[in-house]
């Protein structure tokens, strides 16, 4: 049921060439997506313009597709079909060039440039043909960066005179170029956290542009990602009975990977791709660490770099056995049960703009231990050092010491070295062991919070607005 917007309903159009679950490669496809849903359901319109990929041809989800329109643009025939997907109406723009026939959405980087610049283009001659004038012109990230500055040039003043645009900065490690350049042509450009805003605040591409930029936060999918109705685990739980549900999904993951079952041991999990941005000496070190303490380790990720990989196959060698597991494969099924079966799941991530790991681990009850940085220092407060903090940002109150105000969800370290991540996982493993009672309270206490779209919809929305009146 939509809530109804203050002021008009706006019309948000989203140039992007990710959106889940379609054309998904990382969080980038993800937020397309929920926000685009989140905004819908507070009573506003949202679109999606995405380049029609060949493997998309394959998927389910657009078996309803229709014809929209098509156009002489770019030297050749562009077709325009359109489908709703997860409830967001998606045009697709197919360029009779066979740019887009393509298996994945990334290639070379060269190729990429070429094809989502006449992608964004193609984007843009799409409203203008077809008289639409959205309120607002969403883009993400370098891949649609061409939008922002195309849209300003040559068709503010040649019809399509209505949008403002607004940007999102994904990741700053790829194409800070182009983004430097979409920033300059957006009325307010945004990245996923508010401290990863504040640590990238001083970059070339940024910085001239500071003024209108800010943070707000991703959520996660909270239908996707619900214990209570989730097809992978043994039992539905939620923050009324996490103990049993966590130990039938802890005995179901013991079962799937070959973990003893007669240890009363903590687990902990990481589940993450394998890029040095993940912090993967700190993954290695927390393995031996977790298991010299009696725990057991699950490892579920994959590193693209061949060298990486062979790494952590070693420590496989080492280390795999009843009490630890590493299972490098892409698996969402099994990351459920990760989530679900692990008492702490571990992020000791070198950089992290957003982060959803650490929000889905809260929402199974597992306890995030995490390193203190961008989106995860927003998202997780220490239980011994941020009482203030998780007060104010979880209830929005002073008073940390007030009966229920206690919003203090995991354990957390700031520096990169492996004596930093010791002092987290230590702590978070003493407690585990040392007080039962405690920890219990805190894995129910971290499934009540919110980390849905809820809140981040509205502040996009008010962006949207502040966009708008300039
Ligand atoms: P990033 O986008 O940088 O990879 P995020 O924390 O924002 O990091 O999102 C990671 C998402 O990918 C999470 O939903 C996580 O569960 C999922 N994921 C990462 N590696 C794997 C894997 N090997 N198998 C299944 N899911 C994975």
């Amino acid at each position: 049921v939509a809530k109804g917007p203050k002021s008009p309903p706006l019309y948000i159009c989203h140039v992007a060439v990710e959106m889940a679950p379609i054309a998904k490669v990382g969080g980038l496809g993800d937020v397309v997506t929920a926000l685009s849903r989140a905004v819908q359901e507070h009573g506003h319109h949202a679109e999606i313009i995405l380049p029609r990929y060949d493997f998309l041809l394959a998927s389910p989800l657009l078996q309803g597709t229709t014809f929209e329109t098509e156009m002489d643009w770019g030297g050749c025939k562009n077709f325009v079909t359109t489908c709703i997907v997860e409830g967001v109406r998606v045009f697709f723009i197919e360029p009779s060039n066979g740019m887009f026939k393509v298996g994945s959405v990334y290639s070379t980087p060269s190729e990429d440039e070429g094809k989502f610049e006449f992608f964004c283009k193609s984007a843009l001659e799409f409203l203008l043909q077809t008289g639409r004038q959205p309120d607002i012109i969403h883009c993400h990230d370098w891949s649609s960066a061409t939008t922002a500055r195309a849209y300003w040039q040559d068709y503010h003043h040649y019809g399509l005179w209505k949008p403002k645009v607004v940007f999102t900065i994904h990741n700053l490690e790829f194409g800070a170029g182009a983004i430097g350049d979409a920033a300059m042509n957006a009325q307010k450009f945004t990245t996923v956290s508010p401290s990863y805003a504040g640590e990238v605040g001083g970059h070339p591409s940024v910085n001239p542009h500071i003024g209108k930029f800010s943070g707000i936060i991703n959520g996660i999918d909270t239908d996707i990602w619900d214990p209570m109705d989730d097809q992978f685990l043994p039992i539905p739980y939620c923050s009324e009975n996490t103990v049993e549900g966590k130990e039938a999904a802890r005995n179901a993951l013991r079962d799937r990977l070959g973990l003893r079952k007669d240890r009363d041991c903590p687990v902990i999990g990481v589940v993450s791709r394998l890029t040095s941005q993940k912090g993967i000496h700190l993954i290695k070190h927390a393995a031996y660490r977790t298991i010299d303490r009696g725990g057991q380790f699950v490892l579920l990720g994959s590193a693209p770099d061949p060298k990486i990989q062979a790494d952590f196959n070693d420590l496989a060698h080492q280390l795999g056995g009843d009490m630890g597991a590493f299972f490098y494969a892409y698996d969402e099924p099994l990351s459920h049960l990760i989530y679900a079966g692990c008492d702490m799941i571990l992020v000791p991530s070198m950089f992290e703009p957003c982060g959803l790991t650490q929000m889905i681990a809260m929402r199974y009850g597992a306890v995030p231990v995490v390193r203190q940085t961008g989106g995860l220092r927003d998202t997780v407060f220490d239980v011994d050092h941020d009482r203030e903090r998780a007060a104010w940002e979880i209830h929005g109150s002073d008073d940390y010491t007030k009966e229920g105000m206690d919003g203090t969800n995991g354990f957390s370290f700031e520096g990169t070295d492996e004596g930093s991540l010791d002092y987290a996982l230590n702590r978070a493993i003493d407690c585990w062991y040392n007080d039962r009672e405690f920890f219990h309270k805190l894995q129910s206490r971290v499934m009540t919070q919110d980390w849905s779209w809820n809140k981040p919809s509205l502040d996009y929305i008010e962006l949207y607005y502040s966009a708008i009146k300039g």
